[in-house]
């Protein structure tokens, strides 16, 4: 098969771009750190010396955040200008709408083409081969890609044109983060009315007030089994990764106008839990900033 180019081999690169190695792929790899490097190595990537040389008919790109996406895509030594002809660009990275589209009219200007696919699932879905693919751009690119995605993840979904599979992310973890301070709030308020924690999730998880944070990241201990509050909040997902996402929502809000008062109010708050040195604590630990621990 042809080799595929993938350039940022962190925690979330790296396991992805062993699972293309073992599904039978070649894959010319390309990171700056290097523990990263090595782990790919160890995987069976072949290490390239620049992110220009990691380069096939598909290139993947899964990197921190739209800086380095434009970095490495822009500029005269930017992955676009040194592309082989009609490559296939796919930025898993999550990012800002603005920059995405931004790198997907420019990679078009030359000739290629460009998928946006930020994933769902962490460092274990990356691991295990099961993440969520939330797509953007064209049919055609998305049917070329989707075997490949069908490697990695578990669930492909072409969100639209480009950017939207950026705006899927974006909006989904906006409901996420503001629906678990939701969940915080009303279990910690059910504490103070003497209401049990148990009688709380047994009525309201079978009630309209249910949603995914209950059901699934339960902020209270002992209630839900994967929940990370039974592992002393260690991540699972981690606040500075929600903070990022929070801010992108707000990030985009205000670029299109969209009025999101309560996104704006979660930022804020995962700012606060964030800037009090929570950054690798899970998420779902600001319920004890909600209660004042
Ligand atoms: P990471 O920091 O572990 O990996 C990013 C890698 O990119 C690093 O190895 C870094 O050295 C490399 N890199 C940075 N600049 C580079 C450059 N110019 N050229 C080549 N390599 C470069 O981050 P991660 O956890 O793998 O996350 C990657 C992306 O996936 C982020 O956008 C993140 O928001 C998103 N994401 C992460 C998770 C998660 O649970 N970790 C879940 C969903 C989405």
């Amino acid at each position: 098969m042809a080799d595929i180019g993938f350039i940022g081999l962190g925690n979330m690169g790296g396991p992805m771009a062993k699972n293309l190695v073992q599904a039978g792929h070649g894959v010319k790899g390309f990171d700056v750190g290097a523990a990263a490097i090595e782990t790919a190595r160890a995987n069976g990537v072949e290490i390239v010396g620049s992110a220009a040389e990691a380069k096939g008919p598909v290139v993947f790109t899964m990197l921190p955040a739209g800086e380095h996406v434009r970095d490495v895509y822009l500029g005269d030594d930017g992955i676009i200008a040194a592309a082989d002809p009609a490559t296939l660009f796919i930025d898993s990275s999550t990012i800002d709408v603005g920059t995405c589209r931004e790198v997907h009219a420019a990679a078009r200007a030359a000739g290629h083409s460009m998928l946006d696919a930020p994933v769902s699932g962490g460092v274990a879905g990356a691991d295990g081969g099961t993440l969520t693919f939330m797509v953007g751009g064209d049919q055609a690119d998305f049917a070329k890609a989707s075997p490949l995605f069908e490697i990695m993840g578990r669930t492909v979904v072409l969100a639209g044109g480009p950017g939207n599979g950026q705006a899927a992310k974006v909006c989904n973890n906006m409901i996420l983060g503001i629906s678990m301070i939701a969940v915080a709030e009303a279990f910690s308020l059910a504490e103070k009315l003497g209401l049990e924690a148990q009688s709380l999730f047994d009525i309201s998880s079978k009630a309209s007030g249910s949603c995914w944070a209950m059901l699934n990241h339960n902020p209270v201990p002992g209630l839900v089994e994967t929940s990370a509050a039974n592992r002393d909040y260690k991540p699972g997902f981690a606040a500075a990764m929600m903070h990022k996402d929070m801010k992108l929502s707000q990030a985009a809000a205000a670029q299109v106008g969209a009025a999101t008062p309560l996104g704006a109010q979660a930022a804020a708050l995962y700012t606060l839990f964030v800037n009090a040195g929570n950054s690798d604590v899970d998420y779902s630990g600001i319920i004890k900033m909600i209660k004042g621990e």
